[in-house]
């Protein structure tokens, strides 16, 4: 099928499901994006800082870009002007600083927690420790140029249904109780991102209202690399 075909059928069935498409167009070209949003698509996600920023200045002004991957806090103020929401936020420290180039830029940037759920090994996300920890901090509560809209997270990368469906379930337990527990006045805080091409349909059934979808929209990614400059 061509992007444009898989942004219809996916648009179809996802609009009944009221969950939200973030089209992930990391390493794709601008062409492809244009196609995708020629066909009605306006929120794109990367991964790369550069990247995105080139992205932004050549393409429509009205798209919506998503930052996935994980953000160091000397890059925030690159894309601090435009950002539409930032997925993979980690730590006080780079809250902070999100929350210091969105007063530069006049502006309030939409923010969602990291949350590690997978028994991989990987570097990046909160536990659930941490994850409180943050909440309870009184640095963080004193933050008004960010707004936490909701949690993310990455399943594990398996054939295993039921151990994705358990992280899943883990995560979408978390997400209604720091709702409950922190964010019960706002309801700004609606967001559970989750779900990949691989695992999207377990994650809609789990609770996911966003899915961050890549090689079913655009096709295989082949790796290439971007150099980032300071
Ligand atoms: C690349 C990426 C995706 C999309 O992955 P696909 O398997 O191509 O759908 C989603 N979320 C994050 C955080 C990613 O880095």
């Amino acid at each position: 099928m061509s992007i444009k075909e898989n942004i219809q059928t996916l648009k179809k069935e996802l609009d009944a499901k009221n969950v939200k498409l973030v089209a992930i167009s990391k390493t794709k070209p601008n062409e492809d994006i244009l196609v995708a949003y020629e066909a009605g698509q306006r929120a794109f996600g990367e991964n790369m800082v550069q990247e995105m920023v080139e992205k932004e200045e050549a393409l429509p002004k009205d798209i919506e870009w998503h930052l996935v991957g994980h953000l160091q806090s000397n890059k925030v103020k690159y894309i601090a002007p435009f950002v539409s929401l930032i997925h993979s936020v980690d730590s006080v420290k780079l809250l902070k600083e999100i929350d210091k180039q969105a007063l530069k830029n006049k502006r309030v940037i939409d923010c969602l927690l990291q949350v590690y759920i997978t028994d991989e090994d990987s570097k990046f996300g909160l536990d659930h420790a941490e994850l409180i920890e943050l909440l309870r901090d009184e640095e963080f509560r004193m933050l008004k140029n960010i707004r936490i809209r909701g949690l993310m997270g990455i399943a594990t990368n398996t054939d295993s249904e039921k151990v994705v469906k358990e992280e899943f379930y883990e995560l979408k337990m978390l997400f209604d109780g720091v709702k409950v527990t922190y964010f019960r006045q706002e309801d700004s805080f609606d967001i559970l991102s989750m779900g990949m091409s691989s695992d999207f349909e377990l994650a809609i059934e789990q609770g996911s209202n966003l899915v961050r979808l890549g090689s079913s929209i655009f096709g295989k990614r082949v790796t290439k690399h971007f150099k980032l400059k300071d």
